[in-house]
């Protein structure tokens, strides 16, 4: 679960901060034109789900979260009450071990926002410690066992989250970091639980590798000869190759239609939007995309000018600009 850390007004925003902010803004803002706050979006702990993310997961995550904008939950007419997180850090927490031994490590960031006149109750609200929890979305690719180390309930795993395994509770350790959403402001007390909601997005489908491996052995039920075996093959892997792309752009499009209808209709849940999304067939989900975007661009003033020059993720990034 994440938390506001500290604000930081009153200290003035520095040179570096600000020129790391305005990377992202139409033009150059100024240091009283902006309010900077600190947050902390997850750890290395693990969480009320019996998951965890590695050390490796934050650092993806770092990158991934850099540009991403907050919203406040707080209120549905509030639809322009936007931070975005312009720098990303992992830190060690000097002499605090995790449950599993491991160093604390959590992922903060630094997020900005305007001070406009639109802003001014989110920033007291901010000063006031009533903005404290964060919730952060993301999908990951990897779930590994904590107790056999396998792909968590592939090639013969079948413990369970929260069991007892020599005096050890079993989870499950969040690999590969492919997508960050937004993160979210909850006001405390929290209506709905904040913490880390995650995907996972296995990268391969399950049981094309097993249908595969039988045609390596024909005879056992498949009469086709060995060439026709190569070549069903070769056909399958171009299939799986193709689906794989279909199911990318699938995914982004509904993450982008979730992240566009939370900046267009910030009083709408995330989860019911993303249900609906990943039931929408491609036609509609392209419909509503562009009606998002149209809403969004209306609502929401500060739109980054640039992507920031970042040498991973220029072409993810794309399907994220608004
Ligand atoms: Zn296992």
């Amino acid at each position: 679960m994440g938390y506001v850390e500290k604000s930081q007004s009153g200290q003035g925003t520095s040179a570096s901060d600000l020129e790391q902010i305005n990377r992202y803004t139409r033009r150059p803002f100024s240091d009283d034109e902006v309010y900077t706050f600190s947050v902390v979006l997850c750890d290395n702990e693990v969480d009320r789900d019996f998951e965890r993310f590695s050390i490796a997961s934050l650092q993806k995550l770092a990158e991934l979260f850099l540009g991403r904008t907050g919203i406040s939950d707080h209120s549905m007419r509030s639809s322009d009450q936007m931070a975005r997180i312009y720098c990303t850090q992992v830190e060690k927490v000097e002499g605090k071990t995790t449950s599993c031994g491991e160093p604390y490590t959590r992922l903060t960031a630094k997020a900005y926002l305007p001070r406009t006149e639109k802003n001014r109750d989110l920033i007291t609200e901010i000063e006031a410690g009533m903005k404290k929890e964060v919730s952060v979305g993301c999908a990951v690719s990897r779930m590994t066992c904590s107790v056999c180390g396998k792909p968590w309930h592939q090639e013969g795993c079948s413990h369970e989250k929260g069991k007892l395994y020599a005096g050890e509770a079993c989870h499950v350790v969040l690999d590969e970091p492919e997508d960050a959403y937004e993160w979210s402001f909850v006001a405390v007390p929290a209506q709905r639980e904040a913490g880390v909601i995650k995907a996972f997005r296995p990268e391969k489908g399950g049981d094309f590798t097993e249908i595969l491996k039988k045609l390596d052995h024909p005879g056992e039920g498949f009469a086709v000869s060995a060439e026709e075996a190569a070549e069903l093959k070769t056909y399958l892997g171009t299939l799986e190759k193709d689906a794989a792309c279909g199911r990318e752009y699938r995914k982004r499009l509904c993450a982008e239609v979730v992240r566009l209808a939370m900046v267009a209709q910030p009083g709408l849940s995330r989860e019911v939007m993303a249900r609906t999304a990943e039931a929408m067939p491609l036609d509609d989900l392209l419909a509503f995309e562009k009606a998002f975007r149209n809403a969004a661009a209306k609502t929401f003033p500060a739109q980054p000018q640039l992507t920031p020059t970042r040498a991973t993720s220029d072409v993810a990034n794309q399907a994220f600009k608004i």
